[in-house]
């Protein structure tokens, strides 16, 4: 780490040689993030990269300060192209160049940011071979077969999960490529590994380059002028212990931008639940969490951006399908309207929340109830139905801690303490009858009645919250308190 850190200071004193002594230094170029996840009941960690793409071709790892964190974190910058100033002085946790201001500046590549998806999002897969093994996990016909719209695939699944505002329409897939070169030449290289690991880590620039590269005759990444938006990279063997999925700057037959790419393992495309996983990185979208307050982002069953596989309808080709992501992470791609979120006023509300995977709703998707000035809370439904929703752990008013800027912004509130280790338990499905009361914020949820789709729900916020809970407490009524 230590040399790898001097590497890039290096590089970056040496853009700066005529003015030596100045604290910060300004490059400009893309910025995008990636997201190395290991395999699901592996109980290991993830890794999280952000890396600048400068305009003279050189990829730099960097941290995000703690203010710009705080103001929107990497999703407001991922696949944007930026002039960062970062600051000389190593991030005392990570060794990594600080940006310490960032703004947005205009490339000739047009709009490039990630932030909103809508419209066609085609993919490409290109099922990638190293030159040592022969092994061919799965056939054309089954990476083929994995854009449908039907049941289980993803065009299906994409339209569903963002209400028909997006699909992968114009999505194709390749017969296998080989690649110029052995497993291990993309593998061992030194560095930090997708989870710690000290020598173990994917070349991902080099296995991007050399599968694009190998796949470059039988695909027009230009679309003929309309590009394509992703690109699923599909390895017949395990890269680093992760499966990888972001954004990645490159130019491909003449088009330069951030593509949506996902590095696959074979475990990875084995279940869809990771593919879902992995392209919601693409679009930019990060981990959510429990509150159990340990390492792990992979313990909520809520969420495909969490516990992928948890929980999961079960597909026979496809595996383990992906579920719905959350109403947080749905509104920050475009795909819950203004008019679907009840903001909460202070005082006292009742309205009818549906659940979450319901195709249209003339009642709301999600509540935020804010606090602290950036953060509030999220209130959905979430139900067993549908095709990927469908094997939940319950039907239940289901409840986020939003902070924008740590790494999960979303944490689903659990009542139990301590907190359950896998966010499958009572504590985090409120029900009819039950209050979620937060009296240090002012906030309170009630859950008041079952719908048709969903629930009705009391929301109270401000200091009417502590009004109720003094009166409670003199009528020594706190029965309902959960
Ligand atoms: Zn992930």
């Amino acid at each position: 780490m230590r040399r790898i850190s001097a590497f890039v200071l290096a590089l970056l004193l040496a853009t700066t040689a005529s003015s030596a002594g100045d604290e910060l230094i300004r490059l400009t170029g893309q910025l995008d993030t990636l997201w190395g996840d290991s395999a699901p009941g592996s109980g290991q960690g993830y890794r999280r990269i952000l890396q600048l793409t400068t305009d003279d071709g050189r990829r730099i790892e960097v941290e995000l300060g703690d203010g710009l964190a705080r103001l929107g974190g990497v999703a407001r910058w991922n696949g944007t192209r930026v002039e960062a100033s970062l600051s000389v002085g190593e991030d005392k946790a990570s060794g990594r160049p600080r940006i310490v201001a960032l703004r947005s500046v205009p490339g000739s590549s047009g709009e490039t940011s990630l932030r909103g998806v809508s419209g066609s999002v085609p993919w490409v897969t290109i099922p990638c071979k190293f030159a040592d093994v022969a092994d061919e996990p799965r056939n054309f016909t089954f990476f083929d077969g994995m854009y449908a719209n039907l049941p289980g695939g993803l065009d299906h699944y994409w339209r569903e999960v963002s209400y028909g505002i997006i699909d992968v329409v114009g999505s194709m897939a390749i017969d296998w490529v080989t690649l110029p070169n052995n497993q291990t030449h993309y593998i061992q290289i030194p560095g930090e590994g997708c989870f710690g690991s000290p020598d173990q880590q994917a070349d991902l620039s080099a296995l991007f380059a050399d599968c694009t590269a190998a796949a470059d005759a039988l695909v027009d990444f230009s679309g003929g002028g309309a590009p394509f938006e992703g690109i699923n990279l599909m390895f017949n063997s395990d890269l680093d212990g992760c499966a990888w999925g972001g954004s990645r700057f490159a130019t491909l037959d003449g088009v330069s931008k951030s593509w949506r790419t996902t590095w696959e393992p074979p475990w990875g495309y084995a279940n869809e639940g990771v593919m879902g996983h992995e392209m919601g990185h693409g679009m930019g979208l990060p981990h959510s969490n429990n509150s159990d307050g340990d390492g792990s982002p992979y313990d909520s069953p809520w969420d495909v951006m969490s516990s992928a596989t948890g929980y999961s309808v079960s597909d026979p080709v496809y595996g383990s399908l992906g579920k719905h992501t959350i109403s947080y992470h749905k509104e920050s791609l475009g795909w819950i309207t203004p008019g679907e979120i009840f903001e909460a006023p202070a005082g006292i509300s009742v309205i009818t929340i549906d659940q979450l995977a319901l195709a249209s709703t003339g009642n709301y998707r999600m509540a935020r109830i804010p606090f602290d000035g950036f953060s509030y809370y999220t209130v959905e439904v979430r139900d067993l139905v549908g095709g990927y929703d469908g094997a939940l752990p319950g039907n239940a008013v289901i409840i986020h801690e939003v902070v924008p800027g740590r790494s999960e912004p979303a944490w689903v509130v659990d009542g139990d303490d301590p907190p359950a280790n896998y966010a499958d338990t009572e504590g985090v499905m409120w029900r009819v009858g039950e209050t979620f009361l937060d009296l240090d914020r002012e906030i309170q949820v009630r859950v008041l009645a079952a719908t048709a789709d969903g629930f009705q729900v009391e929301i109270a916020s401000g200091a009417v919250v502590t009004e109720i809970f003094r009166d409670g407490f003199e009528n020594g009524d706190l029965s309902s308190w959960n």
